[in-house]
This record gives structure tokens, sequence and C-alpha cells, in this order.
């Protein structure tokens, strides 16, 4: 074994991975970890929305595979330094512009793309091998990083994700329907299905009732090997 994969696999045992469908939690849980552990944080759905983006904003088509692939393998992404998961592409910070609406409604179709997520990989491999990193996402404990130190897999129900997403927009002075909301969620875990692989030896976290303090408490106790 050479020296770089050795060093490779001795950063990524120094990272958390946290995986689980939508709305459920892995973004609150992953920026107060690493607050708490001092490490970056990167939320790997951003990556794939920064690709679903650029289509739509470069007219790519979502359903050309070759050219999505394309498009994906030549973005300039940067992990904005911090907790907060922000993203450059091609040197402007678009974190913002990735939650609307029409790329919630392309990014499963993208990021069920196989050669974007070959390229999206080895780029959350790259950035994970540059330091300890808490890394969330769907497949982070799978197959991104399945040497993590910890790996959790968080799950809730239905409606306390979408009472969690309406709480979210609340505070962001937007408002919407439980019902939409759940609506919207099922049909997200159904396009996620595939990409949602949850890893043999995660700790699987049911955190319905449980606050984000909870999870963290949880995760830090494996940290710490206290459990
Ligand atoms: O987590 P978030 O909802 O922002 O992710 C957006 C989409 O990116 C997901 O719906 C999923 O299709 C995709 N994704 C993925 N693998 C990851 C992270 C996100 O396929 N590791």
């Amino acid at each position: 074994m050479n020296l770089r994969v050795v060093e490779t696999r001795t950063l990524m045992t120094k990272s958390i991975a946290i995986d689980g469908l939508v709305a459920s939690g892995k973004t609150a849980v992953g920026m107060a970890l690493a607050n708490r552990l001092g490490s970056a944080f990167l939320d790997t759905g951003v990556m794939y929305r920064a690709v679903a983006w650029a289509a739509l904003c470069r007219g790519v088509g979502i359903e050309d595979e070759e050219a999505v692939t394309a498009l994906a393998r030549s973005l300039d992404m940067r992990l904005v330094e911090g907790v907060d998961s922000r993203l450059l592409v091609d040197g402007e910070d678009v974190t913002n512009q990735l939650r609307s609406p029409t790329v919630d409604g392309n990014v499963s179709r993208v990021a069920g793309t196989p050669g974007v997520r070959d390229v999206l990989i080895d780029r959350q491999r790259a950035i994970a091998a540059a330091g300890p990193i808490v890394m969330a996402g769907r497949d982070i404990g799978s197959v991104v990083l399945p040497d993590a130190r910890v790996k959790l897999y968080l799950q809730a129900s239905v409606e306390t994700r979408a009472k969690r997403r309406l709480e979210q927009r609340r505070r962001g002075g937007s408002e919407g329907r439980l019902e939409d909301v759940m609506r919207d969620i099922e049909r997200r875990d159904s396009l996620d299905a595939e990409q949602s692989r949850p890893a043999r030896d995660a700790t699987i976290v049911e955190t319905d009732g449980m606050g984000v303090d909870a999870v963290v408490a949880l995760a830090m106790g494996l940290w710490e090997g206290c459990r």
C-alpha cells in the first residue's frame, strides 16, 4: 500500500459520515458536530444541487447524461472554510441559489446519473483527504468514506420531517401546508431511494421526538468511544 493511500485512510478515519433522507436533520446535526470538533462540514447535497443549478442555467439537458457528466467535471467547486457548507462554483458563492423549487425538482435526476456521481464522489473523497470533516449525504458511510470513524444514519417519519421543514421555512419567513410538504418529501424519498444507502455498520438513529442536541450527544459518545 503506498503512503498516499495510507494517509488518505488515516484522514478518513478522523471523519464522521451522516446519512439520511430529505429533512432527516443531517445538516443541523452535522453543523453542530463540526462546531464541537472544530472540523469542516460538507453537505454533499449542495454539490449535486450545484450541478443541477448549472445545467438549468446553461441550458444543458438534464436527461443528457453525457453532457451533464461533462458539465459536472468542468465545474470548479470549492468549499468555503467554516461549518455552514457554502460552496463556490467557478469562484462564485452560489449556495443561496441552490434551494429553489426548480433545483429541488431536478436534482434527483442529476444525482441518478452515474457519471455525475463518479465525478462528485471523487471530489468528496479529495475534500476529506485534505483534513478531518463531518460529511452529510445519502451514501457517505457506505460509498464515499467507508472508513469514517463514526457513521450515523438518521431516520424520522415523513410527518416529523415535514414539520421540521415547515419550521425552517417559517424561520426564513415563508409558509407552507403540512400535506404539501409531506407529499413533496414522499416524492423525493422515492426518487432518492436508489442513492440512499445506509452503511451496514452505521448507527441507525430514529430521531422522532429527539432534538439536535440529543443526536449530537449520541454522536459525540460514539466519537469518544464511550459506548
Ligand atoms: O440533501 P439534499 O436534499 O440537499 O440533497 C439534494 C439531492 O442530492 C438529494 O435529493 C439526492 O438526490 C442527491 N444526493 C445524493 N447523494 C448525496 C447527497 C445528495 O444523491 N450524497
